[in-house]
């Protein structure tokens, strides 16, 4: 086992929907069918589940042999056939199905050589939409997924006779659960109890037309293909808070634009779809370049600003969302304005989503050409969202000062004067990014941090707590 969970409460006694690859994750020569169940529920019981286990087996059921067939089914494992260059399509398909009709808290396993490959952009969005317990068992050690499975088995280990064969397993029960199933026929699939009758039915002239005029589907259909409106609030995230991440790198305020256009440009798109909950900005970029009348008109809208340099700026925005996300529980919405998400923030957001149920915005400067594994409730195009705003009156100026929450503003602590006092005349100020920038060189540069940190995770968490140990001195002098 590469990696294990003890069962949460909600689904130590749920369901538990086992979709199985028979060709990725084949029985072995000489294996007893019989245990491939007792063994899965040992396994699923030394974590604490104990709820009702269903598996179908997919798979060219031709070419498995009767014994096997026969042993599976007196276990009440249910029997699918399906060409092999359909099968993932097929279980997919399946498993949306069961979805659908399922609701949580229940747990669905993939036994699969494709879950990366094939299953895990889909799942992965589908799990931040509506969240299932998820299992894998692969053929091979660990596998990255962006989709979060609480456990991971390797499939020669499920096999391993942990639990004693029970002769009598072939009981009634067991049997009438076990189903078969040709999937491969245009029309009319076959579907019955009876073994022969399955054979008989695989060995027919009626199923070798039938699946012969099939339409093979090779690809996953993804369910989520679709889901990429700007919807409209859903009632818990109406008046819940809305964080907002702008990296001004990528997404700069256009030529022509006043700065103090963004905070009322962004309510107003917020409040089109029904989302009236307090906002909150922190704009991160070069502010010692920033014109003095951008950065005050910010400022005089409640825009927090943290100065950040190119090379730390992600990295900025990663560590103060982490510490965000850890303080603030959902329901809230947040929105990236950048055009890297996919690049620097990809991985540890899809897993938070998953985690934890929020809502997320995204605003980018020209649309990705390939949809996100992130899932949103509304996208823009920067400039479109900026444009035909109204500038905010002196009424609500003040109002957007008094809003603004200045424990948000992590990366800078203190007045807008006391910000620009630093970056203007502070020599330690420059010594601090002199530092940050050799740290983030070495980071770049250095084989030997790859060895000692082997894991991305423990790298960026090492790197932020530098850069945040040297801007502390720095502002702190
Ligand atoms: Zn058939």
């Amino acid at each position: 086992m590469t990696r294990m969970a003890w069962a949460q409460p909600e689904y130590a006694t749920a369901q538990i929907a086992v979709w199985w690859d028979m060709k990725g994750c084949p029985i072995p020569e000489g294996y007893d069918a019989r245990r491939i169940r007792p063994n899965m529920e040992a396994a699923f019981r030394k974590l604490g589940y104990s709820g009702p286990v269903s598996i179908t087996a997919y798979g060219d059921q031709t070419q498995t042999p009767c014994h096997l067939l026969r042993g599976l089914s007196s276990i009440g494992v249910s029997i699918a056939h399906t060409k092999p260059e359909s099968t993932c399509s097929l279980m997919y398909s399946d498993m949306l199905e069961w979805r659908a009709q399922n609701p949580p808290p229940a747990t669905m396993m993939l036994i699969s050589d494709k879950v990366k490959d094939v299953f895990d952009w889909d799942l992965a969005r589908l799990q931040q939409r509506t969240k299932y317990n998820f299992f894998v068992a692969t053929p091979s050690r660990h596998i990255s997924c962006l989709a979060l499975y609480a456990s991971e088995w390797l499939w020669g280990r499920i096999l391993e006779p942990n639990v004693a064969l029970v002769q009598d397993m072939s009981s009634e029960s067991s049997e009438l659960s076990a189903m078969f199933y040709c999937k491969s026929c245009k029309s009319c699939s076959f579907n019955g109890r009876s073994l022969t009758g399955f054979r008989k039915h695989l060995s027919s002239k009626k199923h070798a037309v039938r699946e012969a005029v099939k339409y093979a589907y090779g690809d996953l259909d993804p369910e989520t293909r679709t889901w990429g409106k700007n919807y409209a609030a859903t009632p818990e995230y109406a008046t819940a808070q809305i964080a907002v991440w702008w990296e001004m790198i990528d997404c700069p305020i256009p030529e022509g634009y006043d700065a103090r256009q963004v905070r009322p440009s962004l309510e107003a798109a917020f409040k089109k779809l029904g989302y009236s909950g307090p906002v909150s900005i922190t704009a991160y970029g070069d502010l010692e370049q920033a014109p003095d009348h951008l950065v005050r008109g910010l400022s005089s809208t409640g825009v927090a600003l943290a100065h950040a340099i190119p090379e730390v700026i992600y990295m900025r925005m990663n560590d103060d969302f982490r510490k965000w996300h850890m303080h603030n529980p959902p329901p809230a919405t947040t929105m990236f304005i950048t055009d890297s998400v996919d690049v620097y923030f990809n991985n540890s957001l899809v897993r938070n989503l998953q985690r934890k149920k929020y809502n997320l915005f995204l605003a980018y400067s020209y649309r990705p050409h390939k949809m996100s594994v992130l899932l949103t409730s509304a996208e823009w195009l920067w400039e479109s969202l900026l444009a035909g705003a109204c500038l905010p009156t002196n009424r609500q100026q003040d109002m957007f000062q008094r809003q603004e929450d200045p424990s948000f503003a992590s990366a800078v602590k203190g007045s807008l004067d006391d910000l620009m006092e630093h970056l203007s005349s502070d020599k330690k100020h420059a010594l601090g990014v002199s530092i940050v920038c050799i740290i983030t060189t070495l980071f770049h540069l250095s084989n030997n941090l790859f060895n000692l940190f082997p894991s991305l995770s423990s790298r960026s968490v090492l790197f932020s707590r530098l850069v945040e140990k040297t801007s502390t001195i720095d502002m702190n002098r």
